[in-house]
């Protein structure tokens, strides 16, 4: 099977060359072939994402991205700017599911926001919608009869787009055997009625998965509250962007985080939340967990290899167990001795 290799910009190949590494050890049916994306793209051939980078993309059976974005790049044209090649690709290839699991290991909680005991409750998934809603609505900005300027931006989805992540989010929470949390504002907000009524029809599909609702703004609450309570929560772009990096938050650090953008087909783009972390770019301080346990996403989700994903992830415990960390992490280890600390616990 194709891996398209997209590591990007700073620290993105120091973190990707340690997730090769460990995947080599897991499978050998993998083989490679990368392709310059972002700023690196940008420097090298003049677009952030080239005809033949998305090319690769196109054919592979799934893409390891790092991360993408240079402080060089800032005063670029916006469709030159090295963030355009992720927006890209989502759009490009139709990745409209967005999986963030967000889980404390143990062994960190004292990395947490919230208290230890609170923290090591954290094990969930949060399924956001990533191709609708406000985000691609009609925009503008226009004035009013008395004089005003005024913004505004459409929010919508058609039921077929709610359809779609909807069964996403089921999926999930069956695999895990467990809950499904719908989350909206179906309150106040007309798309949103439509969303819980999509929901509940689907439900009639996955009798073993249990459906709750909750309003965007207690799960804001409850997340914080009693994090123990969510296994899946499936949501809209808006509601997702926010919920999610709120969530990450609460299990530890930036650095530990693994995500998959997913089309209709198991096809994804696996990539760790963080950016290119330019501040520490070239010094070996990147921790690599994130984008190792986004390889392991990649094995599970697009390329039916389980067994070796979980492989990896009890790897990964078992070095944070040994005592591996990374700066972020509090620890004085580099981006490549966190990478040989995983290899040493396979
Ligand atoms: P983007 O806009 O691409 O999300 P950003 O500016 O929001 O980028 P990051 O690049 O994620 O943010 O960096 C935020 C902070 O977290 C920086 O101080 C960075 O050094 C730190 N950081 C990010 N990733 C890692 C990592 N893998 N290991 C250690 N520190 C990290
Ligand atoms: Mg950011």
């Amino acid at each position: 099977m194709l891996i398209a290799l997209l590591p990007g910009d700073g620290i993105g190949p120091e973190v990707v060359e340690q997730a090769v590494r460990v995947l080599n050890v897991v499978t050998d049916k993998l083989t490679y072939e990368s392709a310059p994306v972002g700023g690196a793209a940008y420097k090298a051939q003049g677009h952030p994402l080239p005809a033949a980078t998305l090319d690769l993309a196109k054919r592979a059976d799934a893409i390891l991205f790092g991360a993408v974005g240079d402080p060089d790049c800032d005063k670029l044209e916006r469709h030159l700017r090295p963030e355009q090649a992720i927006l890209g690709l989502r759009k490009e290839l139709a990745l409209f599911a967005n999986l963030r699991p967000a889980k404390l290991f143990p062994e960190l909680a004292d990395a947490s926001a919230l208290r230890p005991e609170v923290a090591t409750q954290i094990d969930m998934v949060i399924v956001r919608e990533l191709n609708g809603d406000v985000y691609f609505g009609e925009k503008g900005m226009r004035t009013t009869a008395s004089g005003l300027r005024e913004g505004y931006d459409i929010m919508s989805y058609d039921e077929a787009e709610v359809r779609r992540i909807a069964r996403v989010g089921f999926e999930t929470a069956q695999a895990r055997g467990g809950k499904l949390c719908s989350v909206d504002k179906a309150n106040v907000l007309e798309t949103s009625q439509l969303w819980r009524d999509v929901v509940i029809e689907m439900s009639a599909d996955f009798p073993d998965v249990e459906l709750s609702h909750m309003y965007v703004d207690n799960c804001a609450m409850q997340l914080v509250r009693n994090p123990g309570q969510f296994d899946v929560i499936v949501t809209g772009n808006l509601f997702g962007d926010i919920l999610s990096d709120q969530a990450s938050m609460c299990a530890g650090s930036i650095g530990m985080l693994p995500s998959a953008s997913l089309d209709d087909q198991q096809k994804g783009l696996y990539e760790p939340i963080h950016g290119s972390a330019p501040d520490i770019a070239g010094q070996g301080k990147a921790n690599p967990l994130a984008t190792i346990l986004s390889a392991a996403m990649m094995l599970r989700y697009s390329l039916g290899l389980p067994d070796e994903a979980d492989r990896i992830e009890a790897a990964v415990a078992k070095a944070l167990a040994g005592g591996a960390r990374s700066p972020d992490l509090g620890g004085t280890m580099t981006t490549a001795q966190m990478g040989d600390a995983v290899l040493a616990a396979l």
